[in-house]
């Protein structure tokens, strides 16, 4: 009799605790490629920056906007993304684990049916998987101050990044490289860049996907391409886009009013 209560429903459902997201907030899922200096690694992938990797992780985001019509903006740098949700969002009724688990699942798929589309060449050797989280962030200003954060970020991590293997492909090994960075300045990395490649302003020769990460977002699309689809051009037409923007000065959140609502 007191087996038989243990296995019903009501029982077995009541350890269940569920963890809902704060009502009217940001929600951002942020997720990250496990291991992937290692992954990067057994690939090949260019060093610092991999730009097939990284146009991969990108169309994956795309997939993910596509799927999840709550997700407004997403950022991408490295094996990292951020998926900005909207505040109303009823997306699983903003149980945490659910949109968490969701997201990643999917961006995991992505990316391994994507693979041979960036990768035509190279086999794919192990399972690429991501973890994810999700915090609530109260109001749009403070949301903005994150994804700066993440920008400002990549900015640093490039940089230290891009003298790290450009002093790794003078010949110093990985720890001197290392040992020769240690505490330097901006402005000293800088400088070393301009020495070592003399190239002035190296720096900002790069790529701008590398510089600055990437944003995917719903944005208008032009009424040629709406008149070349022969839809009706009243302006209500939105595609995902994937564009290279700086998302620290307010200009781009003013120039797109329609991403925060
Ligand atoms: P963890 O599992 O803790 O996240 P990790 O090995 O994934 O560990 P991260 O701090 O997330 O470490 O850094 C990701 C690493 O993946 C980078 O340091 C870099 O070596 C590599 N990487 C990711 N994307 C690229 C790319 N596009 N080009 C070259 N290397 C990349
Ligand atoms: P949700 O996204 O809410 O989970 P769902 O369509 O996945 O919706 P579930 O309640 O999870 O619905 O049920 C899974 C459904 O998938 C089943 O109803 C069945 O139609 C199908 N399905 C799953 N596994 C099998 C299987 N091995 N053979 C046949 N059908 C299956
Ligand atoms: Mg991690
Ligand atoms: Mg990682
Ligand atoms: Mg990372
Ligand atoms: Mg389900
Ligand atoms: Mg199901």
């Amino acid at each position: 009799e007191e087996d038989a209560n243990k296995i019903k429903p009501e029982y077995v459902k009541s350890f269940l605790h569920v963890s809902k997201l704060m009502p009217s907030t940001w929600i951002v899922i942020r997720i990250d490629g496990c291991h992937f200096h290692r992954f990067s690694d057994v690939h090949e992938f260019e060093k610092p920056n991999d730009a097939r990797a990284l146009n991969l992780m990108n169309s994956c985001a795309v997939s993910v906007l596509e799927e999840f019509k709550d997700i407004v903006f997403s950022y991408g740098v490295s094996d990292e993304y951020s998926f900005v949700l909207k505040k109303e969002s009823q997306l699983y009724q903003r149980r945490s684990s659910e949109i968490v688990s969701a997201v990643v699942s999917l961006f995991s798929s992505m990316y391994t049916m994507k693979w041979k589309e960036f990768f035509p060449q190279k086999e794919l050797k192990h399972p690429p998987y991501f973890d994810g989280r999700a915090v609530c962030y109260p109001t749009s200003e403070i949301l903005l101050d994150y994804l700066a954060w993440r920008q400002v970020d990549c900015h640093i991590n490039n940089q230290y990044n891009t003298c790290f293997w450009m002093l790794v492909k003078s010949g110093k090994s990985k720890s001197e490289a290392q040992n020769y960075l240690k505490g330097t300045q901006a402005q000293e990395k800088h400088e070393l860049l301009t020495r070592l490649s003399g190239i002035i302003d190296y720096y900002n020769t790069l790529p701008l996907m590398f510089r600055q990460g990437s944003s995917v977002f719903w944005d208008k699309q032009e009424e040629e391409e709406i008149a070349n689809q022969g839809k009706d051009a009243v302006g209500k037409c939105y595609k995902v886009v994937v564009d290279l923007c700086n998302i620290i000065e307010k200009s781009f959140w003013e120039a797109h009013p329609e991403i925060l609502g």
